[in-house]
This record gives structure tokens, sequence and C-alpha cells, in this order.
């Protein structure tokens, strides 16, 4: 079967619900979750593991199947926990949507949690508000470390 095209115009970050502690789960086991669910693979675009590993659910041109309603025009991160990212994810998540950024140019305004399409939700166990702000600065390029000492006057060796 062919899935429908996806034309992404926003990122939808979910948590996976598993304890925060350790490196157990990942993308083999999101994807059989799902496929116990009925979908024919992993749901998600991504998955960011707590180490930081990025891994691959499905291409971004193929719909996901990760939020009601939203699936045909979105890209649907997961990372694997409740409501604690490791710095490791942090700074994962902030490349993969730079990487995101660079193939669909999706503003940081675009960039929502799943509880924000379904009020029953608490998915991704983050306040999006700072989520956004971070992701924000994060992607700052004012905010490069190359181009923080030029701002500091430092001379770049
Ligand atoms: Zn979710």
């Amino acid at each position: 079967m062919i899935n429908p095209v996806n034309n992404p115009k926003k990122i939808i970050i979910h948590c996976s619900d598993t304890p925060d502690e350790g490196d157990r789960y990942g993308i083999k086991d999101i994807t059989e979750w799902h496929r116990l669910r009925g979908f024919d693979t992993c749901g998600y675009h991504y998955i960011i593991r707590r180490t930081g590993v990025v891994e691959i659910g499905r291409p971004e041109t193929e719909v996901g199947a990760h939020v009601q309603g939203h699936n045909q025009d979105s890209i649907g991160i997961c990372y694997i926990g409740t409501n604690h990212m490791t710095s490791m994810q942090i700074k994962s998540l902030l490349m993969l949507i730079d990487a995101i950024n660079s193939r669909w140019q999706i503003p940081t305004e675009e960039i929502y949690g799943h509880y924000e399409f379904n009020d029953s939700k608490t998915c991704p166990g983050q306040d999006m508000n700072v989520l956004r702000t971070m992701i924000d600065l994060g992607l700052d390029p004012r905010l490069r470390p190359s181009n923080l000492l030029a701002l500091f006057g430092a001379k770049k060796s």
C-alpha cells in the first residue's frame, strides 16, 4: 500500500510516555506498539532516544499517524520519556528541527505539542511556550558560538 504524500507545514512534538530513566526504548518498541494498534509502521517520522540518538520512523514525505486531523501536513517527532528531556535530546531536537527547516522552512510558531490539538492529552509533557522559546534561541544564528564571539568583539582565530 502506498501512503498519501505529506506536505509538512508544522512540526508536532510527542513523548513516548515511557520512563524518563535509562535508554531502554526506541524505534523498535514504538514500531511494535504502533503495529499492534493497526498502523503499518511507526506513526512518527522521528524518534529521539534518551541518549539523543535520532531514529527514523518514516520518510518526511509520507503522511504519519500521530495526531488526528493534522497528519496530512505535519512532521511528528517523539522523544523517549514522559516529561523530562535529557540535554542530549534537546540538542538533537534542535539539530533535527534545523535539518527539517532546511527542507520545509517551518517557522517556530508552527511547532506544536500534541496537547495543543487535543485537550485530553498532556503529551509531550513540556510547556510548549517554553520549548518554542528555547527552540527559537537554539536556532538563532546570532547565538552560534562563532557569532557570539564576534558580538563580544573577540577576534576569531
Ligand atoms: Zn502525542
